[in-house]
């Protein structure tokens, strides 16, 4: 069991999937988690079922506004900030490039790719005034392959492992670590819809011959937040089912 006591966090798109895993396990080793999410009443049940080490925000990562809110927010209530996992994030259309819509596009990068910009600009602020800490940004398998018909989605991935190795060149002489996590394809309703055809394709893409769960990121992800993990950082780590070992 890894030791957050005494630790604030702050995770985007925790109201679901992967994000509600990684608050959850945060709770679970004694951090006090702000659940944020752009669906309010989600937030709201899944912080509700953490108990008393959670509380729901609701928050649209694609309005810097809000995110800096939120944040100066946390500080005020809670004294600090110390952890944060940037992982609001939407697939989008499924359309080849030349026919890739131009408000998707912007769509897709406003959540996607500004939205962790803008939560890596303010958490890192509050994390220097507090003397350090740890930030995890969801990439994807997606952040280092391409795949026909998500060209927004994957240059959003591609961007924010670049930003993640930045922040970290930049900052990890000052206390703070900063990494990105890239999952294979994992059973979360951002694949809900699909056919069982299309679903038994992506299981055939990875060797672990199965989609991932929620619960393997976090686990990932929470490592990379503790004390443990004190010298990784500026580094994408997969957590994919042997996916990328093709
Ligand atoms: P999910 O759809 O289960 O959860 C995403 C959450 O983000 C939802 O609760 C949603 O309300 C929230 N959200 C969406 N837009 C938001 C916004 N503008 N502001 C704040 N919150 C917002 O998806 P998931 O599968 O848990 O995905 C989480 C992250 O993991 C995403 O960044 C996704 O790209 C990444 N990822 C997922 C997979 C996968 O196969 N599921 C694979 C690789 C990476």
């Amino acid at each position: 069991q890894l030791d957050f006591s005494g630790k604030v966090a702050l995770v985007t798109g925790a109201a679901s999937g992967i994000g509600e895993a990684v608050a959850r396990q945060l709770a679970a080793g004694g951090a006090q988690v702000v659940v944020a999410d752009l669906h309010r009443d989600a937030a709201e049940q899944v912080a509700s079922s953490i108990g008393a080490q959670a509380r729901a925000r609701q928050l649209d990562v694609s309005d810097a506004d809000a995110v800096r809110q939120l944040v100066d927010a946390t500080v005020a209530e809670y004294g600090g900030l110390h952890l944060a996992v940037n992982n609001a994030g939407i697939g989008g259309a499924s359309q080849d490039t030349a026919d890739y819509p131009l408000e998707e596009w912007h769509r897709v990068l406003g959540v996607n790719l500004h939205g962790v910009f803008y939560s890596m600009k303010y958490e890192i602020a509050a994390m220097l005034a507090g003397g350090g800490g740890a930030i995890v940004n969801m990439a994807s398998i997606l952040g280092s392959n391409g795949w026909a018909g998500s060209t927004a989605y994957v240059a959003a991935k591609h961007a924010l492992v670049g930003m993640t190795k930045t922040a970290a060149l930049e900052y990890s002489a000052r206390g703070l670590r900063i990494n990105a996590v890239g999952p294979g394809f994992i059973d979360t309703p951002l694949l809900a819809g699909m056919d069982r055809a299309a679903y038994d394709g992506l299981v055939a893409l990875h060797p672990a011959g199965r989609l991932g769960k929620a619960a393997e990121v976090a686990a990932l992800t929470c490592f990379l937040l503790s004390a443990q993990a004190s010298f990784i950082t500026g580094s994408y780590h997969l957590v994919d089912g042997g996916f990328s070992a093709r």
